[in-house]
Protein backbone atom coordinates (compact mmCIF):
# COMPACT_ATOMS: atom_id res chain seq x y z
CA UNK A 1 0.00 0.00 0.00
CA UNK A 2 3.02 2.27 1.17
CA UNK A 3 4.41 1.88 -2.52
CA UNK A 4 0.74 2.08 -4.60
CA UNK A 5 0.19 5.85 -2.41
CA UNK A 6 3.21 6.90 -3.62
CA UNK A 7 2.17 6.56 -6.99
CA UNK A 8 -1.08 8.35 -6.14
CA UNK A 9 -0.12 11.13 -3.80
CA UNK A 10 2.80 11.68 -6.69
CA UNK A 11 0.38 11.62 -9.03
CA UNK A 12 1.81 8.86 -11.20
CA UNK A 13 -1.05 7.24 -12.21
CA UNK A 14 0.72 5.61 -15.72
CA UNK A 15 2.43 3.64 -17.35
CA UNK A 16 6.30 3.94 -16.63
CA UNK A 17 7.23 6.35 -12.95
CA UNK A 18 9.42 5.85 -9.77
CA UNK A 19 8.07 2.24 -8.89
CA UNK A 20 8.90 0.96 -12.27
CA UNK A 21 12.80 2.25 -12.27
CA UNK A 22 12.63 0.66 -8.58
CA UNK A 23 10.86 -2.80 -9.22
CA UNK A 24 13.20 -3.28 -12.40
CA UNK A 25 16.28 -2.60 -10.44
CA UNK A 26 15.49 -4.65 -7.13
CA UNK A 27 14.20 -7.95 -9.49
CA UNK A 28 17.73 -7.38 -11.48
CA UNK A 29 19.50 -7.24 -8.36
CA UNK A 30 17.86 -9.98 -6.93
CA UNK A 31 18.20 -12.17 -9.97
CA UNK A 32 21.63 -11.48 -10.70
CA UNK A 33 21.41 -9.42 -14.13
CA UNK A 34 22.25 -6.40 -15.56
CA UNK A 35 18.82 -5.05 -16.29
CA UNK A 36 15.23 -5.81 -16.10
CA UNK A 37 12.32 -4.20 -18.12
CA UNK A 38 9.04 -4.85 -16.83
CA UNK A 39 6.08 -5.12 -19.41
CA UNK A 40 2.66 -5.64 -19.22
CA UNK A 41 2.34 -9.94 -18.74
CA UNK A 42 5.26 -12.55 -18.52
CA UNK A 43 3.96 -13.18 -22.74
CA UNK A 44 4.92 -9.82 -23.82
CA UNK A 45 8.48 -10.65 -21.97
CA UNK A 46 8.72 -13.50 -24.39
CA UNK A 47 7.14 -11.95 -27.02
CA UNK A 48 9.97 -9.04 -26.92
CA UNK A 49 12.56 -11.62 -26.56
CA UNK A 50 11.85 -12.97 -29.82
CA UNK A 51 11.22 -9.83 -31.38
CA UNK A 52 15.20 -8.59 -29.98
CA UNK A 53 16.27 -11.88 -31.69
CA UNK A 54 14.77 -11.25 -34.73
CA UNK A 55 12.75 -14.14 -35.03
CA UNK A 56 10.56 -13.83 -37.88
CA UNK A 57 8.39 -15.33 -40.92
CA UNK A 58 9.82 -18.86 -41.21
CA UNK A 59 12.20 -19.10 -38.60
CA UNK A 60 11.89 -21.85 -35.99
CA UNK A 61 11.99 -21.71 -31.88
CA UNK A 62 12.50 -24.72 -30.34
CA UNK A 63 10.44 -24.90 -26.83
CA UNK A 64 9.72 -27.05 -24.07
CA UNK A 65 6.44 -28.99 -24.82
CA UNK A 66 5.22 -29.68 -21.21
CA UNK A 67 4.47 -25.75 -20.67
CA UNK A 68 1.19 -23.77 -20.51
CA UNK A 69 0.55 -22.05 -23.64
CA UNK A 70 2.11 -19.00 -23.01
CA UNK A 71 5.49 -20.28 -23.43
CA UNK A 72 5.02 -20.92 -27.56
CA UNK A 73 2.26 -18.07 -28.47
CA UNK A 74 4.31 -15.78 -28.87
CA UNK A 75 6.21 -17.82 -31.32
CA UNK A 76 3.45 -17.89 -33.38
CA UNK A 77 3.20 -14.13 -32.58
CA UNK A 78 5.89 -13.85 -35.02
CA UNK A 79 4.91 -15.98 -37.84
CA UNK A 80 7.31 -18.59 -36.52
CA UNK A 81 6.89 -22.02 -36.46
CA UNK A 82 7.75 -23.91 -33.14
CA UNK A 83 9.77 -27.64 -32.75
CA UNK A 84 8.66 -29.01 -29.21
CA UNK A 85 11.11 -30.58 -27.34
CA UNK A 86 10.22 -33.36 -24.68
CA UNK A 87 10.69 -33.60 -20.85
CA UNK A 88 13.42 -35.52 -19.26
CA UNK A 89 12.05 -37.98 -15.60
CA UNK A 90 14.12 -35.85 -12.97
CA UNK A 91 13.63 -32.23 -14.06
CA UNK A 92 10.45 -32.91 -15.80
CA UNK A 93 11.87 -30.10 -17.98
CA UNK A 94 13.76 -29.85 -21.21
CA UNK A 95 15.13 -33.21 -22.23
CA UNK A 96 18.48 -32.81 -23.65
CA UNK A 97 18.80 -36.09 -25.25
CA UNK A 98 15.62 -34.96 -27.26
CA UNK A 99 17.26 -31.20 -27.38
CA UNK A 100 20.61 -32.63 -29.75
CA UNK A 101 18.33 -34.57 -31.70
CA UNK A 102 16.48 -31.95 -32.76
CA UNK A 103 19.67 -30.09 -33.33
CA UNK A 104 21.28 -32.56 -35.18
CA UNK A 105 18.05 -32.98 -37.45
CA UNK A 106 17.73 -29.41 -37.95
CA UNK A 107 21.44 -28.68 -38.59
CA UNK A 108 21.05 -31.78 -41.35
CA UNK A 109 18.12 -29.91 -42.73
CA UNK A 110 19.84 -26.58 -42.55
CA UNK A 111 16.98 -25.15 -40.23
CA UNK A 112 18.82 -24.56 -36.88
CA UNK A 113 16.29 -22.37 -34.75
CA UNK A 114 17.06 -18.47 -33.88
CA UNK A 115 16.21 -19.50 -30.64
CA UNK A 116 15.76 -22.00 -27.84
CA UNK A 117 12.52 -21.22 -24.94
CA UNK A 118 13.61 -23.43 -21.88
CA UNK A 119 10.91 -23.74 -19.16
CA UNK A 120 11.18 -24.09 -15.37
CA UNK A 121 8.26 -26.38 -14.69
CA UNK A 122 6.37 -25.84 -11.50
CA UNK A 123 9.39 -24.00 -10.24
CA UNK A 124 11.76 -26.91 -11.17
CA UNK A 125 15.05 -26.05 -12.51
CA UNK A 126 15.80 -27.51 -15.99
CA UNK A 127 19.16 -29.24 -16.70
CA UNK A 128 21.24 -25.99 -17.42
CA UNK A 129 24.29 -27.43 -17.75
CA UNK A 130 23.62 -29.87 -20.59
CA UNK A 131 21.18 -27.15 -22.15
CA UNK A 132 23.55 -24.37 -22.16
CA UNK A 133 26.51 -26.39 -23.29
CA UNK A 134 24.09 -27.52 -26.87
CA UNK A 135 22.79 -24.41 -27.24
CA UNK A 136 26.68 -22.89 -27.15
CA UNK A 137 28.02 -25.76 -29.42
CA UNK A 138 25.15 -24.74 -31.85
CA UNK A 139 25.30 -21.32 -31.14
CA UNK A 140 22.08 -20.70 -30.37
CA UNK A 141 20.38 -18.35 -27.56
CA UNK A 142 18.42 -19.79 -24.71
CA UNK A 143 15.11 -18.01 -23.47
CA UNK A 144 14.53 -18.96 -19.55
CA UNK A 145 11.05 -19.07 -18.91
CA UNK A 146 11.41 -18.48 -15.73
CA UNK A 147 7.54 -17.54 -15.30
CA UNK A 148 6.91 -20.15 -12.47
CA UNK A 149 10.30 -20.29 -11.10
CA UNK A 150 10.88 -16.68 -9.64
CA UNK A 151 13.20 -17.48 -6.46
CA UNK A 152 14.10 -21.01 -7.37
CA UNK A 153 18.09 -21.72 -8.01
CA UNK A 154 20.53 -23.74 -9.91
CA UNK A 155 24.00 -24.58 -8.59
CA UNK A 156 23.91 -21.03 -7.55
CA UNK A 157 22.23 -19.17 -10.06
CA UNK A 158 19.11 -17.74 -9.61
CA UNK A 159 16.45 -18.95 -12.16
CA UNK A 160 15.90 -16.60 -15.38
CA UNK A 161 19.64 -15.32 -15.57
CA UNK A 162 21.62 -17.93 -17.36
CA UNK A 163 20.01 -17.42 -20.85
CA UNK A 164 20.53 -14.74 -23.08
CA UNK A 165 17.14 -13.40 -21.88
CA UNK A 166 15.14 -14.42 -18.26
CA UNK A 167 11.56 -13.95 -18.44
CA UNK A 168 9.22 -13.60 -15.00
CA UNK A 169 5.15 -13.50 -14.71
CA UNK A 170 3.15 -11.80 -11.99
CA UNK A 171 0.12 -12.83 -13.23
CA UNK A 172 -2.22 -13.29 -10.15
CA UNK A 173 -1.73 -17.28 -9.85
CA UNK A 174 2.18 -16.78 -10.03
CA UNK A 175 4.55 -16.72 -6.68
CA UNK A 176 4.35 -13.64 -6.75
CA UNK A 177 1.57 -11.02 -8.56
CA UNK A 178 1.01 -7.54 -9.68
CA UNK A 179 -2.44 -8.34 -10.69
CA UNK A 180 -1.07 -9.08 -14.19
CA UNK A 181 2.81 -8.42 -15.20
CA UNK A 182 6.12 -9.44 -16.38
CA UNK A 183 9.85 -8.93 -16.17
CA UNK A 184 12.31 -9.15 -19.05
CA UNK A 185 15.96 -9.57 -17.79
CA UNK A 186 19.04 -9.53 -19.21
CA UNK A 187 22.64 -9.09 -19.28
CA UNK A 188 22.64 -7.56 -22.48
CA UNK A 189 21.84 -3.61 -21.63
CA UNK A 190 21.50 -2.92 -25.16
CA UNK A 191 19.73 -5.41 -26.45
CA UNK A 192 16.97 -4.16 -22.80
CA UNK A 193 17.24 -0.52 -24.22
CA UNK A 194 15.93 -2.02 -27.59
CA UNK A 195 13.04 -3.80 -25.34
CA UNK A 196 12.24 -0.73 -24.02
CA UNK A 197 11.72 1.03 -26.97
CA UNK A 198 9.81 -1.62 -29.08
CA UNK A 199 7.67 -1.94 -25.98
CA UNK A 200 6.26 1.94 -25.99
CA UNK A 201 5.43 1.86 -29.10
CA UNK A 202 8.68 2.33 -30.85
CA UNK A 203 8.47 5.76 -30.19
CA UNK A 204 11.73 7.40 -31.31
CA UNK A 205 13.26 10.47 -28.99
CA UNK A 206 11.42 13.20 -31.19
CA UNK A 207 8.32 15.91 -29.65
CA UNK A 208 6.31 15.15 -32.83
CA UNK A 209 5.74 11.25 -32.15
CA UNK A 210 8.16 9.69 -34.66
CA UNK A 211 8.19 5.98 -35.70
CA UNK A 212 10.38 3.82 -38.35
CA UNK A 213 9.82 0.46 -36.54
CA UNK A 214 6.61 -1.43 -35.66
CA UNK A 215 6.89 -1.22 -31.48
CA UNK A 216 3.83 -2.64 -28.91
CA UNK A 217 2.40 -1.57 -25.93
CA UNK A 218 4.11 -3.43 -23.19
CA UNK A 219 5.30 -1.88 -20.36
CA UNK A 220 3.79 -2.08 -16.79
CA UNK A 221 2.09 1.07 -14.81
CA UNK A 222 3.19 2.79 -12.10
CA UNK A 223 0.57 1.37 -9.76
CA UNK A 224 1.17 -2.35 -10.59
CA UNK A 225 5.18 -2.07 -10.36
CA UNK A 226 4.42 -0.75 -6.43
CA UNK A 227 1.96 -3.78 -6.06
CA UNK A 228 4.85 -5.71 -7.24
CA UNK A 229 8.05 -3.77 -5.02
CA UNK A 230 5.77 -4.45 -2.17
CA UNK A 231 5.45 -8.77 -3.28
CA UNK A 232 8.98 -8.79 -3.89
CA UNK A 233 9.50 -7.40 -0.30
CA UNK A 234 7.15 -10.86 0.80
CA UNK A 235 8.48 -13.56 -2.08
CA UNK A 236 11.34 -15.36 0.56
CA UNK A 237 8.66 -15.72 2.96
CA UNK A 238 6.57 -16.83 0.29
CA UNK A 239 9.39 -19.75 -1.15
CA UNK A 240 9.62 -20.85 2.70
CA UNK A 241 6.14 -21.39 2.92
CA UNK A 242 5.43 -23.05 -0.71
CA UNK A 243 8.23 -25.33 0.17
CA UNK A 244 6.34 -26.11 3.75
CA UNK A 245 3.39 -27.36 1.86
CA UNK A 246 5.44 -29.68 -0.62
CA UNK A 247 7.07 -31.34 2.42
CA UNK A 248 3.91 -31.29 4.52
CA UNK A 249 2.59 -33.65 1.62
CA UNK A 250 5.44 -34.90 1.31
CA UNK A 251 5.61 -36.25 4.67
CA UNK A 252 1.97 -37.00 4.82
CA UNK A 253 1.76 -39.22 1.18
CA UNK A 254 5.70 -39.82 0.03
CA UNK A 255 5.25 -43.14 1.78
CA UNK A 256 2.08 -44.25 0.18
CA UNK A 257 2.99 -46.66 -2.79
CA UNK A 258 2.01 -45.35 -6.29
CA UNK A 259 2.25 -42.00 -5.22
CA UNK A 260 5.30 -39.83 -6.45
CA UNK A 261 6.63 -36.48 -6.32
CA UNK A 262 8.00 -34.02 -8.72
CA UNK A 263 11.92 -34.29 -8.06
CA UNK A 264 14.19 -31.60 -6.62
CA UNK A 265 17.52 -32.16 -8.98
CA UNK A 266 20.66 -32.07 -6.63
CA UNK A 267 22.49 -28.52 -6.40
CA UNK A 268 19.00 -26.87 -7.40
CA UNK A 269 16.54 -25.50 -5.08
CA UNK A 270 12.85 -24.91 -6.51
CA UNK A 271 10.47 -22.35 -4.90
CA UNK A 272 7.87 -25.46 -5.34
CA UNK A 273 5.15 -23.21 -7.04
CA UNK A 274 2.66 -26.03 -6.92
CA UNK A 275 3.13 -29.43 -5.34
CA UNK A 276 2.97 -31.94 -8.24
CA UNK A 277 2.52 -35.89 -7.98
CA UNK A 278 2.19 -39.17 -10.29
CA UNK A 279 0.54 -41.91 -9.85
CA UNK A 280 1.42 -45.32 -10.58
CA UNK A 281 -2.64 -46.30 -11.17
CA UNK A 282 -1.19 -50.48 -11.37
CA UNK A 283 0.08 -49.88 -7.39
CA UNK A 284 -2.87 -47.41 -6.13
CA UNK A 285 -5.54 -48.81 -7.72
CA UNK A 286 -7.24 -45.35 -8.89
CA UNK A 287 -6.15 -42.98 -11.81
CA UNK A 288 -5.11 -39.38 -11.57
CA UNK A 289 -9.14 -38.76 -13.22
CA UNK A 290 -10.34 -40.47 -10.04
CA UNK A 291 -8.42 -39.27 -7.98
CA UNK A 292 -9.05 -35.45 -9.43
CA UNK A 293 -12.84 -36.29 -9.18
CA UNK A 294 -12.66 -37.48 -5.19
CA UNK A 295 -10.92 -34.04 -4.63
CA UNK A 296 -13.82 -32.51 -6.46
CA UNK A 297 -16.41 -34.26 -4.47
CA UNK A 298 -14.81 -32.72 -1.84
CA UNK A 299 -14.86 -28.90 -3.36
CA UNK A 300 -11.50 -29.17 -3.64
CA UNK A 301 -9.78 -27.82 -6.52
CA UNK A 302 -6.45 -29.48 -8.25
CA UNK A 303 -5.20 -29.68 -11.90
CA UNK A 304 -3.80 -32.29 -14.22
CA UNK A 305 -0.19 -31.44 -14.68
CA UNK A 306 -0.03 -29.13 -17.73
CA UNK A 307 -0.98 -30.87 -21.44
CA UNK A 308 1.69 -31.26 -23.32
CA UNK A 309 1.96 -28.29 -26.48
CA UNK A 310 2.49 -31.00 -29.36
CA UNK A 311 -0.83 -32.87 -28.08
CA UNK A 312 -3.12 -29.35 -27.99
CA UNK A 313 -4.65 -28.66 -31.47
CA UNK A 314 -3.46 -25.20 -31.91
CA UNK A 315 -0.04 -27.09 -32.61
CA UNK A 316 -1.06 -29.83 -34.68
CA UNK A 317 1.52 -30.57 -37.11
CA UNK A 318 4.79 -28.79 -35.46
CA UNK A 319 7.44 -31.39 -34.82
CA UNK A 320 8.32 -32.79 -31.14
CA UNK A 321 11.16 -34.42 -30.23
CA UNK A 322 10.68 -37.35 -27.90
CA UNK A 323 12.91 -38.01 -24.77
CA UNK A 324 13.63 -41.69 -25.97
CA UNK A 325 11.74 -44.07 -28.73
CA UNK A 326 10.58 -45.72 -26.11
CA UNK A 327 8.90 -43.18 -23.50
CA UNK A 328 7.37 -39.73 -24.16
CA UNK A 329 8.14 -38.63 -20.91
CA UNK A 330 5.95 -35.36 -21.07
CA UNK A 331 2.75 -37.59 -22.63
CA UNK A 332 3.20 -39.58 -19.45
CA UNK A 333 3.33 -36.42 -16.96
CA UNK A 334 0.18 -35.10 -18.30
CA UNK A 335 -1.33 -38.45 -17.75
CA UNK A 336 -0.46 -39.11 -14.58
CA UNK A 337 0.29 -36.32 -12.79
CA UNK A 338 -1.53 -33.64 -10.84
CA UNK A 339 -0.61 -30.66 -8.93
CA UNK A 340 -2.36 -30.32 -5.54
CA UNK A 341 -3.86 -27.32 -3.96
CA UNK A 342 -0.70 -24.91 -3.30
CA UNK A 343 -2.12 -21.37 -1.94
CA UNK A 344 0.10 -20.01 0.54
CA UNK A 345 -2.76 -18.79 2.51
CA UNK A 346 -3.90 -22.22 3.33
CA UNK A 347 -3.63 -23.35 6.73
CA UNK A 348 -2.51 -26.92 8.24
CA UNK A 349 -5.67 -27.72 8.68
CA UNK A 350 -7.17 -27.43 4.97
CA UNK A 351 -3.91 -28.58 3.83
CA UNK A 352 -4.79 -31.78 5.61
CA UNK A 353 -8.23 -32.42 4.97
CA UNK A 354 -6.98 -32.74 1.04
CA UNK A 355 -4.41 -35.15 2.12
CA UNK A 356 -7.37 -37.11 3.76
CA UNK A 357 -9.11 -37.11 0.98
CA UNK A 358 -5.81 -38.83 -0.91
CA UNK A 359 -5.39 -41.31 1.87
CA UNK A 360 -9.42 -42.09 1.76
CA UNK A 361 -9.33 -42.80 -2.01
CA UNK A 362 -6.76 -45.63 -1.28
CA UNK A 363 -9.00 -47.02 1.47
CA UNK A 364 -11.78 -47.14 -0.14
CA UNK A 365 -9.89 -49.07 -3.15
C1 LIG B 1 2.16 -17.83 -16.51
C2 LIG B 1 3.10 -18.33 -17.51
C3 LIG B 1 3.49 -17.56 -18.62
C4 LIG B 1 2.81 -16.29 -19.02
O1 LIG B 1 2.78 -15.28 -18.13
P1 LIG B 1 1.61 -14.17 -18.22
O2 LIG B 1 2.13 -13.12 -17.29
O3 LIG B 1 0.37 -14.83 -17.73
O4 LIG B 1 1.54 -13.70 -19.62
C5 LIG B 1 4.46 -18.06 -19.46
N1 LIG B 1 5.03 -19.25 -19.24
C6 LIG B 1 4.68 -20.03 -18.20
C7 LIG B 1 5.39 -21.32 -18.01
C8 LIG B 1 3.70 -19.61 -17.31
O5 LIG B 1 3.33 -20.41 -16.30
Amino acid sequence: MKYINEAFDTNWVAPLGPNVNEFEKEIATYVGVKDAVAVSSGTAAIHLALSLLDVKEGDIVFCSSLTFVASANPILYQGAEPVFIDSEPETWNMSPLALERAFQVAKRENKLPKAVIVVHLYGQSARMDEIIAICNAYQVPIIEDAAESLGSSYKGKMSGSMGDFGIFSFNGNKIITTSGGGMLVSNHIVSLQKARFLATQAREPAPHYQHSEMGYNYRLSNVLAGIGRGQLEVLEERVKRKREIFNTYEKELGSVPGISFMPELEETYSNRWLTAIVLDAQITGFNRNELLRALDKENIEARPVWKPLHLQPLFRGYQFFAHSQEEVISEKLFKDGLCLPSGTNMNEEEQMRVINCVKNQIQIE
